[in-house]
């Protein structure tokens, strides 16, 4: 573990065993956990049922968590922030807050780069640097939720999608550690039907996720409904072919009795065609599922550009005729980059780094 430890980092068991150590009794630590998780304490000083020499020791031994904000960017409606978070040996991740009328949705991230390197995806162009700890996925939720708890506490956070920078099944055990802690209901306490976790298609993750006692929502990042285009787009289609994910996602659902969502970002011209429509609507006929269909958000490493209207449109009347549940998601943040990945790639880019507000 890193030093020093980081409580957002431990189980309620391990900060006990902590406490103990230190000859504290276990309400202390069930203490400091409602402080850290329902009162969202983002500092030892506001823990005030605990002595100052408790308090103290926990300063000079521990840190709470580990981000330090470095930019920030709102959309113009001020609808969507996208938040760029620093950790101390440099590695940079971001998260999303989306407002809408009636929901508060945190899209965050479970890794500091990506490994999975899907042709127009810009945190994938930008590769890999290191898994995250279940903490440093949870502290992005505080993160906001802590400032809402203050601008619009009526308006708590109210949905977590795992759909920031990483592939969440390529760091499996910690993104379920930090998934039981934000569900737990001694901790932040939100219903795990609230949360959505996005896979590239791990089948291995696929498989264990339906094993656990969570009831997580499944998205799979499907984009090409041929072996042959999704090895273009999201190349561990070589070691993971449909065939594999379609199986393994019909267990799931048969184990789960939960509906699977698969996400396809419409790009004009590549698979936003008539052809991968029919073989979309082949490929999953029958099953528990949905289709998200969200046209494509450009990035500089990546040529193609979002599917027209038009060509959205004769898609998904391809979609419908076959009966296959889909809607259209609004592309939201747009005009910040808020895709994933994209404001560290522009934060990072000498030539553009003006124009980022701090
Ligand atoms: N690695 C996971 C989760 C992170 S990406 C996954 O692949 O699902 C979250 C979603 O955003 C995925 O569906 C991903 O394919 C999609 N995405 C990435 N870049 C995009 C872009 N430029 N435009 C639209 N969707 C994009």
């Amino acid at each position: 573990m890193n030093k020093p430890a980081a409580l957002l980092d431990l189980s309620l068991d391990e900060l006990q065993n902590l406490f103990q150590s230190w000859g504290e009794p276990p309400y202390r630590a069930k203490q400091v956990w409602s402080r850290l998780y329902q009162k969202l304490a983002a500092s030892y000083d506001e823990m005030t049922e605990l002595s100052r020499a408790l308090r103290k020791k926990l300063a000079q031994e521990t840190v709470i968590g580990r981000l330090t904000p470095r930019a920030e960017q709102r959309s113009s409606d001020g609808q969507t922030r996208k938040l760029l978070f620093v950790l101390p040996d440099g590695a940079q991740v971001e998260s999303v807050l989306m407002s809408y009328e009636r929901r508060r949705t945190t899209c965050i991230s479970t890794q500091a780069g990506c490994a999975m390197n899907c042709s127009f995806c810009a945190t994938g162009q930008g590769g890999f640097q290191r898994n995250l700890t279940s903490g440093e996925i949870i502290e992005q939720v505080l993160f906001f939720a802590r400032e809402l708890a203050i601008s619009n506490p009526q308006s708590p956070i109210s949905n977590i999608v795992f759909m920031g920078m990483g592939e969440p099944f390529a760091n499996y055990d910690q993104v379920v550690a930090a998934v039981r802690r934000l569900n737990d209901p001694q901790g932040f306490n939100l219903g795990a039907r609230r949360m959505t976790v996005s896979t590239v298609g791990l089948v291995q993750g696929i498989r264990k996720l339906a094993s656990e006692d969570i009831q997580i929502n499944l998205a799979v990042s499907l984009h090409a409904a041929t072996d042959e285009l999704r090895n273009q787009l999201v190349p561990i289609n070589k070691r993971y072919p449909l065939s594999e994910i379609i199986s393994a996602v019909r267990e799931y659902i048969e184990r789960t009795h939960r509906r699977v969502s698969f996400e396809w970002a419409l790009i004009e011209g590549v698979n936003d065609t008539p052809e991968q429509a029919h073989a979309l609507a082949q490929l999953i006929k029958g099953m528990l599922c949905h289709v998200n269909l969200i046209p494509l958000n450009p990035t500089s490493g990546y040529p193609g550009a979002a599917s027209t209207r038009e060509r959205i449109a004769a898609f998904r009347s391809i979609l419908e005729s076959a009966n296959i549940p889909n809607t259209l998601r609004l592309r939201r943040g747009i005009d910040i980059q808020a895709g994933c990945g994209q404001l560290r790639q522009r934060v990072n880019s000498p030539m553009r780094n003006g124009s980022v507000s701090k």
